[in-house]
């Protein structure tokens, strides 16, 4: 199993085996995907995982052992999952606001980036699918990520036009999402590698480097801006930015999230007199865990090409040293 033992150091270490307590799943990890909070944490910690800490969140893989009263799974079955589940008993959950859950959090599954991981009762009853053999565990493990944009696309509901503000991996799920849905987004990024790639999915991104990126907008949508704009970058250049994209009356969605304590500045009367709403969508409810899974069991869309490298589990540390770099966009770890 790797463990993050401090910012930039990871390190591997033998792993005890538990046998997976009543209503518990052992699950066999087949395929494991970075993501951009796994960077961030491998770059500079997280408020929620001190290190040392076993990290990984995006995964598939084959039911190892079984834990009492679990009926829905037996041993080699493979499964899809995420790694939360809401506790159905807070004041959010009654909501259903399940996303905002106060136990989320604290129960959630860390540590894909091993040869096994276990799956806690709650997980097991909610957020857990059997895999069908038409996708692979590559593409199963992207029920998490594509969780997250389900929820995030269903904050905005205005939609005749969206701009993406980032064209990392949550910037082309979000537009595939979209596209699923009839709308081609308009997405703006500044990385070649990675507007090439969206080129290839056959979007016509907009170059911020080159052109500025809210008149490019502006020239799309009648000279308006876009309905609705949705910053999926997380950094805090790209929130004070996303407001220059949207028409008057329009959404702004904030997706990535910044640090606990970060400061961002916007123009009140672009809010204000231009009714700019704002929302900022977190994690996922199970309704949208379940869209997402329809979407990829269904193969609605294709993900697989957000993988560009694949490792097996003892070369974790150059996957990260390359995401460091800016390399690629999503790696998976095979153990
Ligand atoms: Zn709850
Ligand atoms: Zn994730």
């Amino acid at each position: 199993m790797a463990v993050l033992v401090e910012p930039g150091r990871i390190e591997l270490r033998e792993e005890v085996r538990a046998a997976p307590r009543a209503g518990e799943l052992l699950v066999r990890v087949r395929a494991a995907l970075t993501d951009g909070t796994d960077l961030k944490t491998y770059r500079r910690g997280h408020p929620q995982m001190p290190t040392p800490t076993r990290f990984g969140h995006e995964f598939s893989g084959d039911v190892a052992a079984v834990g009492e009263g679990v009926s829905e799974f037996a041993s080699g079955d493979p499964v899809m999952c995420v790694h939360t589940a809401p506790c159905r008993a807070c004041f959010w959950c009654a909501q259903a606001e399940e996303e905002l859950c106060e136990r989320l959090m604290s129960t959630m599954v860390l540590g894909a980036y091993a040869d096994y991981v276990t799956l806690p009762r709650a997980v097991v009853e909610q957020n857990c699918f059997h895999k069908p053999a038409g996708i692979s565990y590559r593409e199963a493990a992207f029920l998490e990520p594509l969780s997250c944009v389900v929820h995030s696309v269903e904050m905005v509901r205005q939609r005749g036009s969206v701009a993406i503000v980032g064209d990392g991996a949550f910037g082309l799920l979000h537009a595939l999402v979209l596209r699923e849905r009839g709308i081609d987004a308009i997405l703006v990024g500044r990385r070649a590698e990675r507007l090439e790639s969206a080129r290839s999915y056959g979007f016509d991104p907009v170059d911020a480097r080159a052109t500025d990126a809210a008149a490019a907008v502006r020239e799309r949508t009648g000279g308006r801006g876009a309905d609705a704009v949705i910053e999926c970058t997380g950094t805090q250049s790209a929130w004070e930015e996303t407001p220059s994209l949207v028409r008057r009356g329009g959404t702004v969605s904030l997706f990535g999230g910044l640090a606990a304590g970060s400061r961002v500045a916007f123009d009140a009367a672009r809010l204000h007199y231009d009714e700019v709403r704002v929302v900022s969508p977190f994690h996922f409810t199970p309704r949208a865990v379940r869209s997402a899974r329809n979407l990829l069991v269904e193969r609605r869309i294709d993900v697989t090409p957000l993988i560009t490298h694949a490792y097996p589990l003892h070369e974790i540390a150059d996957a990260f040293a390359r995401l460091d770099a800016g390399e690629g966009m999503k790696a998976c770890i095979e153990p």
